[in-house]
């Protein structure tokens, strides 16, 4: 095969505990996945219909997060969320089988241009310049489940410069892993190297320059960046 150009590089994460890497394929993320976050963006929950949303996969940033301060906003908010890693997938998954697609489970920010984000709701537009723009999807290193198995009571937080801005028991999801799974195979075949942003709780708001940030899913993954 002889491309006009180099093709760009796969977009990869590390593996904890491994010198191979995570291949991404795709970036799904599920939206207003904590009722207390939807309720102080002012949605409502449907809890029949969740909301999702796509990233692309060479949005993520791995290995020690510098991010640069994105163009075209004033306000970029951070949104800590557990991430899975799928290393099977396929269509109509059943909700009892769906944990078996999961390679394993990090912690990652679902960067957001909020104002872009504002705008395109006030038009019900979609929301891809406030979501999928370039570098705004940093993620930790995937910690394989069977090293960690499947969190069910695990602490999600995110500190600023040291201070505690969001803080959750995953448990508190409304859809499940399982749940987002078997939803997101009815509208997408799912393949290994998927990566899903499972959503996040309240405490949403601004980074700025400067910023360090630390996600932690308690116990199983971390993240350390900056924004510059
Ligand atoms: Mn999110």
């Amino acid at each position: 095969m002889q491309f006009a150009f180099a093709p760009p590089p796969v977009a990869s994460i590390p593996i904890a505990d491994s010198d191979s890497r995570f291949p991404v394929r795709r970036i799904f993320c599920i939206g207003r996945n904590y009722a207390d976050h939807a309720k102080e963006v002012g949605a409502t929950v449907d809890r029949g219909n969740p909301v999702f949303f796509c990233k692309p996969a060479d949005a993520v940033v791995a290995d020690y997060a510098e991010i640069a301060y994105p163009q075209a906003t004033g306000e970029l908010h951070h949104e800590v969320e557990m991430i899975v890693a799928l290393h099977s997938g396929g269509t109509g998954i059943g909700a009892e089988k769906a944990l078996a697609c999961v390679f394993g489970y990090g912690v990652g920010l679902d960067l957001t241009r909020r104002d872009l984000q504002a705008a395109a709701k006030a038009k019900a537009m979609p929301w891809d310049t406030a979501k999928a723009f370039d570098h705004s999807a940093p993620v930790s290193a995937i910690h394989r489940v069977d090293a960690v198995g499947h969190p069910q009571h695990v602490q999600l937080t995110l500190e600023v410069n040291g201070c505690t801005r969001q803080q959750t028991d995953i448990a508190q999801m409304i859809w499940s892993v399982a749940g987002i799974i078997a939803e997101l195979s009815h509208l997408f075949e799912l393949k290994p190297g998927d990566l899903i942003f499972t959503g996040t709780p309240a405490g949403v708001g601004p980074l700025v320059r400067g910023d360090h940030f630390l996600a932690r899913l308690q116990g199983i993954a971390e993240l350390r960046g900056r924004i510059v």
